[in-house]
């Protein structure tokens, strides 16, 4: 993608954009017969090689005409089925209108991180979802375009408006929370519990704050500069952060309590551990988990990823892991899944970019062994083939095993993106301290995230298991205004 390419998609909007004005007043068939806009971005191919953002943004008359499109409705379902309630018409109308330094104040009066949720909410599967536009067009995919205008406001900020601004701080409580974790959901919490007056103290066990959000997400889709520039807030504001301190490991909670004086804790810990298929080979040279993965493509490590390169999943983080393959030098990428594309729980967006960039699906297939070559590398894999029988409990098709079929694909390298849940060392450090089967904290009040221990709360994918980041986010506030009125 050009520069000349990008001012040709704004001529374009612009000359639109002017023609609308220039009516006495828009209709709503005028609104109908609006051009979707869709962002500049990088081509396939560009993409391949780079771990630069692959879309663009809107430009100006993009996001100004892209807002013109909305119907204002009377019931919004856009805000509806926003996680956090984004009052999105209020913020289109001033969008349109070109008044972009009171809609990004708007967005942020809702959202604590509005150029990441931008990025990376499943905007398809929440906000425009339902958007009436694309209903009255019978087309869900002409519905507005959220997403990029959210990321056009922040941009927008960021760029010409001298960036965010801190928050107010309360009057001193003199009370002190430990937050432990550095992800969205204890972000969240940290931000607001600042806001209140308490000292605020962050427990990391990595190097750096963010979360999957740093180490999972790729570069790709959230670049590090946004992720830094919606941090950049914290110092600031006086929130400490101690590094490298795994909570469970290096302190406890119940210390944390009795020798650091803390008056409470909220858990943030998400469900960083990677499950694995359990199939044999396994352990391999070449085998890894996409939580690994991705941190080390991410963090730039030294990573023995090779040229034919197997991702076993059909989630998110399976097309993270594939598109990231191509970034550390694959020339042939397939994914391995059990059902077919369609029951994918991958968003159709996510799905659409890996195979604009050359990735193939391997579809009714799961792998039953791993195979090495004489050094102990993957070399192959056998397959059991699948086909699809009784929807589950979800409505989904349950891949079905096919007796007696199986294939063998080559690969030098799998990446195995499965799922992954909460690690146990919280609990096992923590008496008292009570968690689901797959490793969740059980808590008291869904309306506070309160665990089964006093003023210790929860939030993010340490209580509702992977989500997403928004839902981290507001598990994160939900908690932290519970801690403040408890200790209030
Ligand atoms: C590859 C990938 C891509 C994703 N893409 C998207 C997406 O596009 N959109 C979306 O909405 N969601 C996405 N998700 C899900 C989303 O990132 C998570 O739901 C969200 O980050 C959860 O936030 P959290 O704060 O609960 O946990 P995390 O982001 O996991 O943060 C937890 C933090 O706690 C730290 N920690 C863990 N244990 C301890 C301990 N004992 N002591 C101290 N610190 C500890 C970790 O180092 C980490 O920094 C993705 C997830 C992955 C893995
Ligand atoms: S549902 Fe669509 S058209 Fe209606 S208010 Fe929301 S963004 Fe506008």
């Amino acid at each position: 993608m050009t520069t000349a390419n990008i001012e040709a998609l704004e001529a374009s909007a612009k000359a639109e954009l002017s023609a609308l004005l220039a009516k006495e007043s828009i209709s709503l068939k005028d609104k109908l017969a609006i051009t979707p806009q869709k962002p500049a971005e990088l081509s396939p191919l560009e993409r391949r090689t780079t771990m630069q953002e692959t879309s663009l943004g809107f430009t100006e008359s993009q996001a100004r005409l892209e807002a013109n499109r909305c119907m204002k409705c009377k019931k919004p379902f856009c805000t509806a089925s926003c996680p956090i309630g984004m009052p999105v018409p209020a913020y289109l109308e001033l969008v349109a209108a070109g008044n972009f330094e009171d809609a990004i104040q708007l967005i942020r009066d809702t959202s604590l991180f509005p150029s990441i949720c931008s990025r990376v909410c499943p905007h398809e599967k929440q906000c425009q979802q339902n958007c009436a536009i694309g209903k009255s067009l019978k087309d869900p995919s002409k519905g507005l375009s959220l997403g990029n205008l959210e990321r056009f406001c922040a941009d927008y900020e960021r760029e010409k408006m001298g960036g965010k601004k801190i928050l107010p701080i309360d009057a001193p409580t003199g009370k002190k929370v430990a937050v432990i974790g550095g992800g969205p959901a204890g972000l969240a919490a940290a931000i607001d519990l600042r806001t209140f007056g308490h000292d605020v103290v962050i427990f990391e066990s990595a190097k750096e704050l963010g979360g999957v959000l740093r180490y999972g997400i790729p570069e790709f889709r959230l670049p590090k500069e946004i992720l830094d520039y919606e941090l950049s807030i914290l110092p600031k504001m006086g929130i400490s952060c101690k590094f490298g301190i795994t909570v469970g490991k290096d302190i406890t909670i119940p210390e944390l309590f009795e020798k650091e004086n803390f008056d409470a804790v909220f858990i943030g810990n998400g469900a960083g551990l990677a499950l694995k298929t359990g199939v044999p080979g396994e352990e391999l040279k070449g085998v890894f988990t996409a939580e690994e993965y991705l941190r080390k493509g991410n963090l730039s490590q030294p990573i023995e990823s090779g040229k034919n390169v197997v991702v076993v999943g059909g989630g998110n983080v399976a097309m993270d892991a594939s598109r990231m393959a191509f970034r550390l030098g694959a020339e042939k990428v397939r994914i391995v899944y059990r059902r077919t594309k369609n029951e994918m729980p991958a968003c159709k967006a996510e799905l659409h970019e890996a195979l604009e960039e050359g990735v193939e699906i391997l579809e009714l297939k799961n792998p039953a062994e791993i195979l090495s070559d004489t050094n102990g590398r993957v070399e192959k894999i056998r397959l059991d083939l699948f086909e699809l029988g009784e929807p589950d409990e979800q409505g989904r098709a349950r891949p079905v095993k096919i007796e007696g079929k199986e294939e063998f694909i080559d690969a030098d390298t799998v990446v195995l993106a499965i799922g992954s849940k909460v690690s146990s060392e919280i609990k096992d450090s923590t008496p008292g301290l009570e968690t689901n089967r797959n490793g969740t904290f059980i808590v008291q009040n869904s309306e506070t995230g309160e665990t089964s221990c006093e003023n210790v709360f929860v939030g993010g994918d340490a209580l509702h298991g992977p989500q997403t980041v928004v839902l981290a986010m507001k598990t994160g506030r939900i908690a932290a205004k519970a801690i403040h009125e408890k200790l209030s």
